[in-house]
């Protein structure tokens, strides 16, 4: 059993679509083998069917950095300020500061990188 249902994580996904901002063309969760989450030039937003057993903290990371690339698309200082802004006390948010090194979450899950 997953610790959220897909329902649940698309309703997170729309949850934190809204607050950014942005529009995604389409929201999906599928298998991947290498990343944690994409999106398209289209705006369609792809995330790992993996992210569903991870934490609610790693989650909303992931989430929240996917979406965000559909306003901001590289990762300079405005993408690493307004994610703080919308993520304060989630701890991946320090890890991206910290480094631009890809995010390695704990568990074992295998992918191991957003884009
Ligand atoms: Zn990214």
């Amino acid at each position: 059993m997953p610790r959220v249902e897909p329902s649940a994580f698309r309703t997170q996904v729309e949850h934190w679509a809204a607050a950014l901002k942005v529009k995604p063309t389409q929201i999906r969760v599928q298998r991947m083998s290498r990343k944690w989450a994409s999106c398209s030039p289209t705006g369609r937003v792809s995330f790992s069917a993996a992210l569903l057993d991870q934490s609610a903290s790693f989650r909303d990371y992931v989430i929240v950095h996917e979406l965000l690339h559909l306003r901001l698309r590289n990762h300079g200082k405005l993408f690493a300020a307004t994610l703080a802004a919308h993520l304060a006390g989630n701890p991946w948010v320090k890890r991206f500061a910290a480094s631009a090194a890809p995010i390695k979450p704990s568990g074992k899950a295998r992918p191991t990188r957003t884009i």
